[in-house]
């Protein structure tokens, strides 16, 4: 079974990954096992913030790599938050996605629910190696609308504000498995293993 790094401290993140990997012959592990710190994403794109993510974890840990990078896009912030949705309140730490979620909110108050579509970007990108010319790279995006109050205990960041049209909930009352299948990480790794046709 080949070993995988997964660029990414985010524990619910390996969790929805190792799940979305289940059938794939592979042992996903986090950086976090390797004490790989979190890369620094000076990219301008999700696309470019994966390849560093996952080029920092295939150099600091000798094996290959999966990164996503993977963010909210709000038409009446002019796509705000966007790449830096992890850091939209400059805030770190267990406290983060609560304090994200009331900054949006607070941006938004005066935006009309007719105006408020949104979509989950993301990026995925397999690196055999740190100088691997020739990374996977696929994408992903899921549509929605953002709600004015929160709702739904599952999932991180975001979902608590993240209507889903055709479920008719937020992706945080989705259970995991569906939101797995609809999500913007799900299609992207969809994807992905649908181009991934060579050992690692
Ligand atoms: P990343 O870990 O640098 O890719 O940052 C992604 C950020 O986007 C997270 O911290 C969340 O705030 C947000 N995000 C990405 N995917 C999701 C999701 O599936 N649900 C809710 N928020 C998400």
């Amino acid at each position: 079974m080949s070993r995988i790094v997964l660029a990414s401290g985010n524990k619910a993140k390996l969790e929805e990954m190792r799940a979305l990997l289940a059938d794939k012959k592979v042992e996903l592990l986090s950086q976090d096992e390797f004490g790989i710190d979190a890369a620094e994403e000076t990219g301008l794109s999700f696309v470019e913030n994966a390849l560093i993510k996952a080029r920092h974890a295939c150099r600091e840990s000798g094996l290959a790599a999966i990164a996503d990078d993977s963010g909210l896009e709000v038409d009446a912030l002019d796509g705000a938050p966007g790449i830096y949705s992890a850091r939209y309140a400059e805030c770190d730490g267990p406290g983060a996605d609560e304090e994200n979620n009331l900054k949006l909110l607070s941006e938004m108050e005066q935006v009309p629910k007719s105006e408020r579509s949104a979509r989950f970007q993301c990026a995925i990108v397999l690196m055999r190696h740190a100088a691997d010319p020739m990374p996977l790279v696929c994408q992903g995006t899921w549509e929605g609308s953002i709600l004015f109050l929160p709702r739904g205990e599952n999932g991180f960041g975001y979902d608590p504000l993240f209507f889903v049209p055709g479920e008719n909930c937020t992706s945080a009352e989705l259970p995991s498995a569906r939101k797995n299948v609809l999500s913007h990480r799900g299609q992207a790794i969809g994807k992905l293993l649908s181009c991934w046709n060579y050992p690692l």
